[in-house]
């Protein structure tokens, strides 16, 4: 709350020599959790969740892949062990510089211990840094790149972002119900934009508020890349939300048994101008739904490959399979 009017006076650093490099991408593996790194033109580091409480060596090597030294800024997107589960390992090999976080649990979700046993970790690192609790619409204080946020607690943006705001003809007359009700659909999520290229992380933001930013009408807009929600779980397969954020890659952050519900992988086949979905893991249940191995990162619980997206303004980017090392192009 208090560096809210930093975040309003937030105005974009000049790119300068920065401006050719990439933004960089990595969705690193942690089992069915959520860790993703970004790195900005500018060699920012974002990290968007920590994964499971044993995630951080993973994510460590992709900071050292990148180059980075620290997280700059960590957002964990809501407070689920397999989100902020592993702060407390990486805060120890890697300084952590700024939180930013919803800040609350509701007093239902604490009552899972493992949730409650988390959270309370998470306040322990949390408590002698900067902190930063945004709202839908605020822009975080990266430089480079474009940071808006589109949920936090529950709430969503009240109007379109720039671009955005096309009837979505997809949609039903209500929100698929969420698996968990409590925590997921109070995720923090985010676009980051780099010049012409675009990224939704919205975290495990389920039922009424992800549908809010789908239908009647689409608030986020086309998109280059879509972190698929929950894991890809079955709460998250309506074809409307695919239509809304019309994304030209899409990426499941599965594991081999967590999320990656065959419902969401039915739907994938069939999404308008999607050119191709990579899977950070095969999914057991997704069964002859999972796409071509060549776009898995990992086939079964025995590696640790990630995902990773370098991005440039022009809206091109490249997708590497960590475990096979091919990269595929796409144009601006
Ligand atoms: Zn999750």
């Amino acid at each position: 709350m208090r560096l809210k009017l930093a975040l309003v006076l937030l105005a974009f650093a000049p790119l300068s020599h920065a401006a050719a490099r990439a933004l960089d991408i990595y969705f690193i593996d942690v089992e069915g959790g959520q860790s993703t790194l970004l790195v900005t033109p500018e060699r920012q580091s974002f990290l968007i969740d920590t994964g499971f409480a044993d995630s951080a060596a993973r994510i460590v090597a992709a900071a050292r892949d990148a180059g980075v030294k620290q997280i700059d800024y960590l957002m964990i997107t809501h407070f689920h062990p397999d989100h902020d589960g592993g702060v407390v390992e990486l805060s120890k090999v890697l300084p952590i510089q700024h939180f930013i976080d919803h800040e609350t649990v509701l007093p239902g979700a604490l009552r899972d211990a493992g949730t409650k046993a988390a959270y309370e970790r998470y306040l322990e690192v949390r408590k002698s840094h900067p902190h930063i609790e945004p709202k839908p619409g605020d822009r975080l204080p990266l430089t480079g790149i474009d940071v808006k946020v589109v949920s936090s607690a529950a709430a969503v943006l009240t109007k379109p972002l720039e671009g955005a705001g096309a009837t979505n003809a997809g949609c039903g007359a209500s929100a698929v119900p969420p698996r968990d009700p409590l925590e997921n659909p109070r995720s923090t999520g985010v676009v980051v934009s780099l010049g012409k290229f675009r990224f939704l992380d919205v975290g495990d933001l389920s039922g009424q508020p992800l549908f809010d930013l789908a239908c009647p009408k689409s608030l986020i807009g086309p998109v280059d890349v879509y972190l698929v929600a929950h894991h890809g779980g079955p709460d998250v397969a309506a074809p409307a939300l695919f239509a809304a954020f019309k994304p030209r890659v899409a990426i499941m952050n599965n594991g081999l048994k967590k999320g990656g519900a065959k419902n969401t992988y039915e739907t994938l086949h069939h999404v308008d101008g999607l050119a191709d979905v990579w899977q950070v893991h095969k999914s057991a249940d997704a069964a002859e739904q999972n796409f071509a191995d060549d776009s898995i990162a990992n086939l079964d619980e025995s590696t640790s490959h990630w995902i990773k997206i370098s991005a440039h303004a022009d809206g091109s980017f490249q997708v590497v399979n960590g475990r096979t090392g091919q990269a595929k192009t796409y144009p601006p």
